[in-house]
């Protein structure tokens, strides 16, 4: 009896939430039809906890303790909501999409892209200054999920205006763009080092010295090939 008491508190609780979030989408909508309003926002952007506009409470549904925010704005009415990403899949479809489970996928591959910009941006200085093969590899990889490509043909001038941008700021240097362009698209002409090797420590310095040279790798393979061809006497 306790479980199913418990259950209906929480299908409560649930249902009671929903008229604050919906109100306060319709209030900031064109719209004042449920339908209609939920589908007027676009996904703008991701807020990380760095950011300096982060909120650690979700603006729909006062839920605090978030991670991000999804910044989604209404382009009628100039109105935004800094949200989770609960909110954004249970209440919302985003321009762009047509259902909930489409804009789910459109919350999705924000979060990915999100992660792989952190990515490109902690690498940006280290590829274009002598980078290792691995960070090379690595800063092209993350490239590739936010362009989608690294076939630049494929990459169309809006899309890349914008990946500039996000990586180099908004008014990037010729040099700078050019340089990406190389990384991304043209990498065998990047010159990588060799990552810096460890010094021997003293130790170890030592333990070689006090090492007797082994017979010299020609000498015991032509020994042990002789005594393993068996049949080379007939
Ligand atoms: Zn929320």
């Amino acid at each position: 009896m306790a479980v199913f008491a418990r259950a209906s508190e929480s299908d409560v609780e649930r249902r009671n939430d929903f008229p604050l979030i919906r109100g306060r989408i319709l209030e900031a909508s064109v719209s004042k039809d449920w339908e209609t309003a939920r589908r007027e926002w676009e996904y703008q952007r991701l807020i990380s906890e760095e950011d300096e506009d982060f909120v650690d409470q979700c603006e729909l549904c006062n839920q605090v303790g978030l991670r991000a925010n999804y910044l989604i704005v209404n382009p009628e009415t100039g109105r935004s909501f800094r949200v989770g990403s609960t909110c954004v899949t249970r209440f919302l479809i985003l321009r762009g999409t047509t259902s909930s489970e489409e804009t789910s996928e459109l919350v999705k591959r924000a979060a990915e892209e999100n992660t792989a910009l952190r990515r490109l941006h902690a690498l940006v200085g280290k590829v274009f200054d002598m980078p290792t093969y691995g960070e090379l590899t690595q800063f092209r990889a993350a490239a590739e999920k936010v362009l989608g490509t690294l076939d630049n043909t494929l990459v169309s001038a809006e899309k890349w205006e914008r990946f500039t941008k996000l990586l180099l700021g908004p008014t990037p240097t010729a040099r700078a763009v050019q340089q990406l362009r190389t990384v991304l698209f043209d990498p065998g002409k990047v010159r990588t080092r060799v990552p810096r090797r460890r010094e021997p420590t003293q130790q170890e310095l030592a333990w070689a010295q006090t090492v007797r040279p082994k017979k010299s790798r020609a000498k015991t393979t032509l020994v042990r090939s002789k005594g393993e061809r068996p049949g080379e006497d007939l």
